[in-house]
């Protein structure tokens, strides 16, 4: 059995749903970071360790997440853990993300896997 670490002052464990959700499962939850702005995976465990199926699993849900989001655009994997670097995530980001979290209002929760909603609105 593995069991799943949990540390309660990450705010990657805390999993607050503030903006918009693209998926969630067993080992990995999606969502708008809510510092970029960008779609971004996380594991449902505290650490860096998730195994090749559970990285390949999150990598795969965070492309497709990345696809909803920006279509054809190009967008490429970001798995540099600049802020929480414990906890495995890693962000789908287009050319345009550095200016994103000062030019486009954030994403709202309203649900997983619902249409995308800006705040606000
Ligand atoms: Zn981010
Ligand atoms: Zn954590």
């Amino acid at each position: 059995m593995e069991s799943s670490a949990f540390d309660p002052d990450c705010d990657l464990c805390e999993a607050a749903r503030y903006t918009h959700w693209y998926h969630e499962d067993d080992v990995c939850w999606v969502a708008d970071c809510e510092v970029c702005s960008t779609p971004m995976v996380v594991w449902r465990s505290h650490g860096t360790g998730p195994n090749e199926a559970q990285l390949e699993h999150m990598l795969s849900q965070l492309r497709t997440a990345g696809g909803v989001r920006f279509g054809d655009e190009h967008f490429f994997i970001d798995e540099n853990m600049r802020q929480i670097p414990d906890h495995f995530h890693a962000h789908a980001r287009d050319h345009g993300w550095r200016d994103r979290r000062w030019v486009e209002p954030m994403s709202k929760y309203t649900g997983v896997g619902t249409p995308r909603e800006i705040l606000g609105l």
